[in-house]
């Protein structure tokens, strides 16, 4: 019989983070002010709490989990590794098909990895209260049940859009304690300009950041700070767990190395996690193809320039080296709201300007007809924001046939979508369509918003 599930035990936990930043061949540019100066720690301090500050600023390649942090972490970890062995059967690939299922954590999706983690550290830190922003409502979901463990409280501004179309989301913030608003809402000065200037707005996550930052470091009491859910160098730190576990549980059943290593990037979190082990490999010699994947209509990967630029909406967060659609850019309404940040995390980036990662984007209908193949395949209903490394996936297995390869392939099964069926009922009912943003629109947000700001340079060794 051929195995379907690898686990591994409680103690075979991976018992410290990778960080990629070590090993990049050519460093990273620092963040910047708009007017050039380099962010240090202490500017970053009213916004999060040092020993966070002190992670994402870290040039170690491995940084130990606190084992306290690590007996939290075994409430859903270390998560299965599972082989799509019905998928592989009906596309009639010699392709093994491999997927890490972080949809097995309380909130559904690779999320929680981080927010345990930041809630944990904010809470050693004497922090009280924790702001962030959500699209789909993955990550304030997730945040709200980490709260809830360590004991602190969560405020959290929904994406307006999101807000409306996905109601369950919400109630599972209350259920565990936090306490969710619309953005723009009416609570934050930087939310009142944006409803007074775009009346009717759907929102962003740019939007929704500006608002959760300005309600941290406008609380006098010093006790709260904001939690991001992707993007910055910890998040995609703690992240790693899932390429590290992958790793393991690989060598269980006597693989060495994946050919192809997938997942879909919104603000990097997920890809980084499962990929950047495997990104060390490929950097020490290995012959790995790493994809990270996105929506056509918000193509930051694959035709943004990289650029220095602010991670919200109304420039409060320092400038950041990446790859980016500019800070006005609004994408389109598509379902997998998860993906619609206009940004990618500087470490993603860098690992992309380097040559290292063969970014795709994929059409919306695609995305959709695969995640039908995989529910009527393997069973499970995947997130919107999976559906996009499930894709590619296809294509990849699909080449592996043609090619008559035995390739391995590793992807992240990101997130479950079972709170996210109005995005399949819409596809069933042919109400969708592929949205691909004309190049006029796509030059116009860039321009706006990266015009006065400093230029970064694109610096790589040339060796990928
Ligand atoms: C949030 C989310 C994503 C996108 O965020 P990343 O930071 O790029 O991982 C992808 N899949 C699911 C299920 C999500 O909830």
């Amino acid at each position: 019989m051929e195995i379907r599930k690898i686990y591994l035990s409680e103690d075979e936990i991976p018992r410290q983070w990778y960080n990629l930043a070590a090993d990049l061949p050519t460093p990273m540019q620092p963040p910047v002010t708009p007017d050039g100066t380099v962010v240090t720690p202490e500017m970053l301090a009213p916004v999060f709490p040092m020993n966070l500050i002190e992670q994402e600023v870290s040039q170690e390649r491995w940084i130990d989990i606190p084992d306290e942090l690590l007996g939290m972490l075994c409430r859903w970890r270390p998560s299965p590794l599972k082989r799509a062995l019905n998928l592989e059967r009906a596309l009639g690939t010699p392709a093994k098909i491999y997927y890490k299922d972080e949809s097995v954590s309380p909130a559904g999706s690779h999320k929680p990895n981080s927010a345990l983690v930041q809630a944990w550290y904010n809470k050693q830190f004497g922090i009280k209260r924790l702001t962030t922003e959500t699209g789909a409502g993955q990550w304030g979901s997730a945040l709200s049940f980490a709260c809830s463990l360590v004991g602190l409280e969560c405020k959290v501004f929904m994406v307006r859009i999101s807000y409306d179309q996905k109601p369950y989301r919400k109630i599972l913030m209350s259920v565990w304690g936090g306490n969710c608003v619309a953005s723009p809402s009416s609570e934050t000065q930087s939310g009142r300009k944006f409803l007074e200037q775009y009346p009717g707005t759907p929102g962003s996550l740019g939007m929704a950041i500006s608002e959760a930052v300005e309600a941290a470091v406008t609380d006098k009491s010093g006790k709260t700070r904001y939690a991001l859910g992707s993007v910055l160098n910890h998040v995609m730190l703690h992240q790693t767990i899932i390429g590290l576990e992958a790793k393991k549980q690989l060598a269980k059943v006597g693989i060495k190395k994946p050919d192809v290593v997938i997942g879909c990037a919104g603000g990097g979190s997920n890809f980084a996690g499962l990929s950047f082990p495997f990104v060390h490999d490929k950097i020490n010699g290995a012959d790995i193809e790493i994809i990270p994947t996105e929506p056509q209509s918000c193509p930051t990967m694959t035709k943004a320039p990289f650029a220095y630029d602010f991670g919200d909406t109304s420039g409060l967060t320092p400038l950041l080296p990446m790859f980016t659609l500019g800070h006005n850019f609004v994408p389109p309404p598509l379902h997998a709201g998860g993906l619609r940040y206009h940004g990618m995390a500087p470490l993603v980036s860098q690992a992309l300007v380097e040559g290292l990662l063969n970014p795709l984007s994929l059409p919306q209908l695609e995305c959709y007809a695969a995640a039908v193949q995989w529910a009527r395949t393997e069973g499970p209903i995947c997130a919107p924001e999976t559906s996009h490394a499930i894709a590619a996936v296809i294509r990849e297995a699909l080449k592996a046939k043609e090619e008559g390869k035995e390739k391995v392939i590793l992807f992240n099964y990101s997130g479950h979508g079972l709170l996210d069926l109005s995005g399949y009922d819409a596809y069933l009912s042919g109400k969708l369509t592929d949205y691909e943003i004309p190049e006029e629109d796509l030059n116009a947000a860039v321009k706006s918003s990266l015009e006065n700001l400093p230029p970064v340079e694109a610096k790589k060794s040339g060796k990928w």
